[in-house]
């Protein structure tokens, strides 16, 4: 079959590599679409995946067109969506309920191969089932809105809260759908592209901006989410905390990436600093919220590239241009 490969740091390419076979309990999965995240760049770089080559992609969805000798949940021709998370269920985090935080935490399109190929593996237990209305080439939406889930869930609840988004790409856009369902007074947005910000008005933010000062909020937001990872955004943000209120480190930063804080008034004011990783127990939440139309995709899909332009769509993401990109085998 086809695949995208990272063959090293920084080359990416196309290869032709055997079809897989199914564990007794797993499914083949013939890839309807998968999409890319700023995650997949950390593998081209080196970081995250703990060797090369990779067949990246873990946000991906398809039918099924093998099982494994011990699987009865699922069928030849069901259509599923994939949680790629691998957990060890053995060391003290999974045993403590914070399977992503596993010390032998995997995923496939990270650790093992993923979805940007024709057909991708994965475990009976990863997969679900997509209802009726939900079209498969859309699905792979549901990943990174499970990490939005997972973001909401470190938190206390946030009703009548004033929220500030940094970055309106596809993960500050699903925080700000989120958002608006958490019964939030009030949801800015930042960001420095323009198009972004009108894609956030479009959705419905209460404000959006470039700058935290032309929202006029000297007192800060209740809840601030970084969906940026970038230093600039984060630092800001650690300043625009009200009292009492909470900094979502949410965005994914480089390894090197440093912030300063200011003890005295997270202790004097009471602020929480946070983040949350990746995926746990959202999953299944995730496609039940999809499936109930909390994202419009063809807002959150702006590019169905074929997967012979994965390395171009990789280059187009990590321009900042679009929204999600999802490449299609
Ligand atoms: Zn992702
Ligand atoms: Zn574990």
């Amino acid at each position: 079959m086809k695949a995208a490969l990272v063959e090293s740091v920084g080359k990416v390419g196309l290869t032709t590599v055997p079809d897989p076979t199914p564990g007794p309990r797993q499914v083949v999965v013939k890839v309807a679409a998968c999409g890319l995240c700023g995650t997949d760049l950390h593998i081209r770089q080196g970081e995250f995946a703990p060797s090369l080559p990779l067949v990246p992609g873990h946000e991906f969805a398809g039918e099924v067109v093998g099982t494994g000798a011990e699987v009865t949940e699922l069928a030849v021709g069901d259509r599923v969506a994939v949680d790629p998370s691998l957990y060890c269920y053995e060391c003290r985090f999974c045993r403590t309920g914070h399977n992503n935080l596993c010390e032998r935490w995997a995923a496939i399109g990270v650790t093992t191969a993923g979805g940007a190929a024709e057909y991708a593996v994965a475990p009976v237990a990863n997969c679900v089932r997509l209802p009726e209305n939900v079209r498969t080439q859309d699905a792979a939406l549901i990943e990174p809105l499970s990490c939005a889930v997972r973001g909401y869930d470190v938190l206390k609840s946030q009703l009548g809260a004033h929220i500030l988004i940094y970055g309106s790409g596809t993960m500050g856009l699903m925080m700000l759908e989120l958002a608006k369902r958490t019964g939030a007074a009030s949801v800015d947005v930042l960001d420095l592209n323009e198009d972004r910000l009108a894609t956030a008005r479009r959705l419905g933010c209460s404000a959006a901006a470039a700058n935290a000062d032309e929202l006029d909020r000297p007192q800060g937001w209740d809840l601030v989410v970084d969906a940026t990872g970038n230093a600039a955004a984060i630092q800001d943000g650690l300043g625009r905390v009200a009292k009492a209120g909470t900094f979502l480190q949410f965005g994914v930063s480089d390894y090197a990436t440093t912030a300063t804080i200011e003890p005295y008034k997270i202790y004097n004011q009471e602020i929480t600093i946070t983040g949350s990783m990746a995926v746990l127990h959202s999953y299944e939440r995730a496609a039940e919220l999809f499936a109930g139309g909390v994202l419009d995709p063809e807002i959150f899909i702006s590019d169905r590239l074929p997967l012979d332009e994965y390395p171009d769509a990789l280059d187009r993401f990590a321009a900042g241009k679009g929204r999600k990109i999802v490449v299609v085998p």
